[in-house]
């Protein structure tokens, strides 16, 4: 293995991490700490303030003073002014976020690095929502009297955020982005297995003239940290990612006060490719819609539908494409697939290796961990494609996250639409195919939130991102996520 390529990040400097709590860095009320871990090598990177009902009680009560207070009198304008700021900072310092997922998430770096446009677009783009929201003025029919009538689009309140670690920054970025741009405040809750890049932001966001206590943020587990978030008296909308489960013990515990709770959840996401398609563009297209980040992403194409016709070929080359994906530290250069986030994340994806091969399922490529020289210590599984699988396998049904592509025959669209749809998610799915009836057919037919045609897991600031069904509700990006953010208000005024 070559040496890593870069290095260690300024921000690791050997500190202990601490809470962001109205504006000022704090220890955990507990005085406890946890160990946050490389998967390219299990060494411990960071340790990390464990928050806990404590400290979630002071960051609420922060953001609240904050909200009833000084960040109230900033203008759209100014918010906007806050995100550029906070835009030209991230870029700046984007080297640094990309190492920082890196070594705690093991996404590779080559593969982070393509993100700053991605990234900064999504700020700014919140930036240029700031001044683009607004009411209407409302044409009314009522008896008695004269009438202007009009709508205000009020900031909910405080927002507690909860997010997983596939995508640290992206995910942050997404909540904190409508959160400043509508005048909320927000409680932000990363994920234990990836905090650091989420503690830089809110670093950054010190330096950008942000009032005290408009964001804050505060690492720690989902049991104790996330729950007291979601069943605080006094948060008034949860935006959450993650998986199902936790989805639903965070609507139970968000009843005492009937909070808004928006859910981006999990998936197990049809990609369907027909005979017609050009193969040199769907096989790698097919495999990375599975195998980006190790898999671990919540919209991938895991369900491989391939036409009767091509099944034999198209699947033997994807499983070739697989073979030459490179596995390794993510630091390294020429890393294309990196580690698993976890040890407990590695035994998960094992347990669905093994079940897949007792169900009855070919393994094409890939199907065990490994463990030569370089990689021992790391969380490794290389992209693993499964052939001759049945829709009722289980490797077929849950979601497995991790580089694992199950895939399916199928003879006939209609059949193909009726068995994509046959799963409790709803979030990607893909088409692959030079049939334009057949792309508008199942852009139609397939009940996801996202339809990639001929590509997969595209992503714009202007295009919305959420789940049907139990993958969840609500929207990243796109106008329509800004109104789970604000209150609508009726004004009448009689003028005569
Ligand atoms: P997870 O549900 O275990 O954890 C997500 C977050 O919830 C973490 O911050 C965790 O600490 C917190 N949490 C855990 N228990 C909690 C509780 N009882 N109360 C409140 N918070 C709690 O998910 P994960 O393993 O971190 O991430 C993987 C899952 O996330 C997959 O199912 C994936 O599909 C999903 N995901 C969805 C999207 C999307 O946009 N739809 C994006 C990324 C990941």
């Amino acid at each position: 293995m070559n040496a890593p390529i870069v290095q260690p990040p300024a921000f690791l400097d050997g500190r202990p991490k601490k809470l962001l709590i109205g504006g000022k860095w704090v220890e955990a009320a507990s005085g406890k700490t946890f160990n946050t871990i490389n998967p390219s090598t299990g060494n411990v990177l960071a340790e990390l303030a464990q928050g806990g009902t404590e400290d979630i009680d002071r960051a609420v009560k922060a953001a609240r003073a904050a909200f009833e207070g000084p960040w109230r009198k900033f203008k759209p304008h100014d918010r906007q002014e806050i995100l550029l700021k906070l835009a030209d900072l991230v870029d700046r310092h984007f080297d640094q976020f990309t190492l920082l997922d890196a070594l705690e998430m093991g996404e590779p770096i080559t593969r982070r690095r393509n993100a700053r446009r991605r990234v900064l677009g999504l700020i700014r783009y919140y930036a240029g929502m700031a001044t683009n929201l607004h009411g209407e003025t409302v044409e009314n029919s009522a008896p008695g009297g004269d009438f202007v009538t009009y709508t205000l689009k009020e900031p909910v309140g405080v927002v507690g955020a909860i997010v997983p670690w596939n995508g640290p920054m992206v995910s942050w970025i997404w909540k904190l982005g409508p959160v400043l741009a509508t005048g909320c405040t927000a409680i932000y809750k990363p994920s234990e297995e990836a905090s650091l890049s989420a503690l830089l932001l809110a670093d950054l966001l010190t330096q950008t003239g942000l009032p005290e206590g408009v964001v804050n943020i505060v690492t720690g587990h989902g049991h104790e940290a996330g729950a007291a978030l979601a069943a605080h008296p006094d948060v008034d909308k949860i935006a959450f990612t993650g998986s199902v489960e936790t989805g639903q013990k965070i609507l139970q515990a968000s009843i005492g006060n009937l909070k808004r709770v928006t859910l981006e959840l999990g998936g197990k996401s049809p990609d369907i490719v027909f005979a017609d398609v050009d193969m040199d563009l769907a096989v790698p297209g097919a495999a990375m819609a599975c195998f980006g980040n190790t898999g671990q992403v919540c919209s991938a194409g895991t369900r491989l539908f391939v036409e009767d016709k091509i099944y034999d070929e198209f699947t033997e080359r994807v499983a070739a494409f697989s073979r030459t994906l490179n596995v390794g530290d993510a630091l390294e250069a020429e890393t294309q697939i990196g580690p698993i986030v976890s040890q407990k994340q590695l035994d998960r994806v094992s347990r669905y290796l093994d079940i897949g091969r007792d169900e009855g399922a070919r393994v094409l490529s890939g199907g065990a961990r490994l463990t030569d020289e370089g990689r021992a210590d790391g969380y490794f599984i290389p992209p693993t494609v499964f052939g001759d699988v049945q829709d009722e396998m289980r490797i077929a049904r849950e979601e497995i996250f991790g580089p694992v592509v199950s895939t399916l025959r199928f003879s006939d669209i209609e059949e193909v639409a009726k068995r994509a749809n046959r799963t409790s998610f709803g979030l990607g799915s893909g088409v692959w195919t030079r049939d334009v009836g057949k792309a508008h057919y199942l852009a139609k037919a397939l009940r996801a939130g996202s339809v990639w045609i001929n590509c997969y897991q595209m992503m714009d600031p202007a295009m919305p991102f959420g789940g049907y069904k139990m993958s969840g509700y609500g929207r990243e990006s796109g106008t329509a996520q800004f109104d789970d953010y604000l209150n609508v208000k009726s004004v009448w005024i009689r003028t005569a």
